[in-house]
């Protein structure tokens, strides 16, 4: 099943998007909505061109496709590493079980 927005929703993203609001699973799924929806790509665009233009950016140069792609990279990024976090915090409570098992057998066979 294919999760793609409808655009009232998409709308409401990209305006979350652009108050720093919205999630990083959200973000993505607003992204492949631009891909395949013209009408939401431009309200994007024209919404990056006014935050632009708000926040008298430095990165003035970077267009919104860059914006796009640079943004979904540092989300991926940041979603491994939680991923990674959470593996290795499952790790150390089944480690810890284990323990706590073989400690209790140890003390039951004795
Ligand atoms: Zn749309």
């Amino acid at each position: 099943m294919s999760e793609t927005l409808d655009c009232k929703t998409a709308e409401n993203d990209i305006t979350a998007y652009f108050n720093d609001t919205l999630r990083d699973e959200d973000t993505l799924k607003l992204f492949d909505h631009l891909n395949e929806c013209p009408s939401c790509m431009e309200e994007f665009t024209i919404q990056h061109l006014v935050s632009m233009s708000l926040n008298d950016a430095d990165d003035d140069d970077m267009d919104t496709k860059n914006e796009i792609a640079l943004r979904r990279k540092e989300i991926l990024r940041r979603l491994s590493v939680k991923d990674v976090a959470q593996r290795f915090y499952l790790g150390i409570v089944f480690f810890g079980v284990t323990i706590f098992f073989m400690a209790a057998l140890t003390v039951a066979f004795y």
